[in-house]
């Protein structure tokens, strides 16, 4: 372990069991001796790297034996693995853990909270071992944070078929996805409902935004969708309302959370890799106070952000999924995460904004967690919701 997460000092990590750590073990020798080399020339391009996707199918994130050993009595993982897992492939870049999380945390768990049990037997066994890809479909261009109250895309029923017409945007992996789960407002009822559109289907058009600063790997896209029809058996039966949505963003958020603190982990591990080659005044830069206290800030802020995603974790190992606690978590770790990076940042000097040296981007990346799952605002009027009883917000 010790090899493994040698800034782990609280020694969380020791809560893992020998089947999770060899797994996790795997995983970063995989990521290691297959994806390093490439990985800031892929950023840098906005390519995504072949094989990655599959190579994480293959490893079976939910399905290895190894995270079973000794509790074979669950079906699921254990909570402070999932933790360890999107903090361990965050540390090794944000946009790959970004684009398996759209496909296995928000778009797995809108098929496992969303479908009906027939749907749920159709389909989840082939997005857990990646033989279909998913996304999430829900943020509009007119509609972020509010998109609960001014959900724009209409669904229209038509016998034993739905009609989609609006526009999605920011959807991370659509361009790639085999199902998209489209939330729409019936426009009958008002309320929300999720679709399983099909990418290549007639009326969807899917194009990549382009230019953006922050996880370029990830192709985040705009879906505009023109009469799509979606037969009432591919609703998702269970979504009917913004509390069944609201359930898929607050499981999810806490590995926005989780994913944040492994950032802070990549963050460090660069910046101590280049002070401690960086000459300046016959010295590595390691050698002077100011530069340690940096170091021991970041330090700081990781080993705080670890311990709050570690009791996350365990609260929801018990099943409890409070939107306070997944709302400080996000929020909390976000904020440490942009502190984290810019001391980083500064400590590598001109080279901190040269990609070529890991810093920078996990320095532009921090800025898209900040955005993403609830902006840093929202998620704090959430907090002041529960400690005021007084919504500030809609
Ligand atoms: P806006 O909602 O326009 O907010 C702009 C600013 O106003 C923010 O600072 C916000 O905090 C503030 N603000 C808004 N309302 C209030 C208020 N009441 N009080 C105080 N301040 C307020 N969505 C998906 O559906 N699927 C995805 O896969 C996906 N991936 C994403 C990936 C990236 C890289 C990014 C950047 C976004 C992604 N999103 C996705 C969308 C994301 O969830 C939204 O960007 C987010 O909800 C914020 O919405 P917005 O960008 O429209 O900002």
């Amino acid at each position: 372990l010790e090899k493994l997460y040698p800034e782990d000092v609280l020694k969380i990590s020791e809560g893992l069991t020998d089947g999770e750590v060899k797994f996790l073990s795997q995983m970063v020798e995989l990521l290691e001796t297959k994806y390093r080399k490439d990985l800031n020339k892929h950023w840098s391009n906005a390519t995504v790297p072949e094989g990655f996707f599959e190579d994480m199918g293959k490893l079976g994130y939910y399905t290895n034996p190894l995270l079973f050993e000794g509790r074979e009595d669950s079906k699921q993982t254990s909570q402070l693995f999932q933790f360890f897992f999107a903090y361990t492939l965050a540390r090794f870049d944000v946009s790959l853990n970004t684009l398996l999380g759209v496909h296995s945390g928000l778009g797995f768990n809108t098929f496992l909270f969303g479908g009906s049990d027939e749907q749920k037997a159709k389909y989840i066994p082939k997005l857990a071992s990646h033989e279909l890809r998913t996304c999430f479909a829900l943020t509009e261009p007119d509609h972020g944070s509010d998109v609960a109250w001014g959900l724009e895309t209409e669904a229209r029923r038509e016998g034993d078929k739905w009609i989609l017409n609006g526009e999605k945007r920011w959807i991370g992996g659509a361009n790639v996805a085999d199902v998209i789960p489209i939330f729409a407002r019936d426009v009958e009822t008002n309320k929300p409902k999720a679709f399983i559109v099909e990418r290549e289907q007639a009326g969807v058009d899917i194009d990549v935004i382009d230019n953006k600063i922050a996880l370029r790997i990830v192709p985040n896209c705009n879906i505009h969708l023109k009469d799509v029809e979606v037969k009432e058996e591919n609703r998702l039966q269970n979504i009917n309302s913004f509390r069944d949505i609201a359930k898929v963003l607050y499981s999810t958020r806490a590995g926005v959370a989780f994913m944040a603190t492994g950032a802070m982990a990549g963050a460090l591990q660069a910046t101590l890799k280049y002070v401690n080659e960086r000459e300046q005044f016959g010295k590595t830069i390691a050698n002077y106070q100011l530069v340690q206290e940096k170091l021991s800030m970041m330090q700081a802020n990781l080993t705080n952000a670890m311990a709050l995603s570690a009791q996350i974790a365990k609260l929801q190992e018990n099943g409890d999924y409070n939107e306070i606690v997944t709302s400080i978590g996000k929020m909390s770790n976000a904020l440490r995460l942009r502190e984290t990076v810019a001391m980083g940042r500064g400590v590598c000097g001109g080279n901190g904004i040269v990609v070529d040296y890991d810093i920078a981007r996990f320095f532009s990346d921090a800025e898209a967690i900040f955005t993403y799952e609830g902006t840093h605002e929202i998620n704090a009027l959430v907090i002041g919701r529960a400690l005021t009883g007084k919504a500030a917000f809609n």
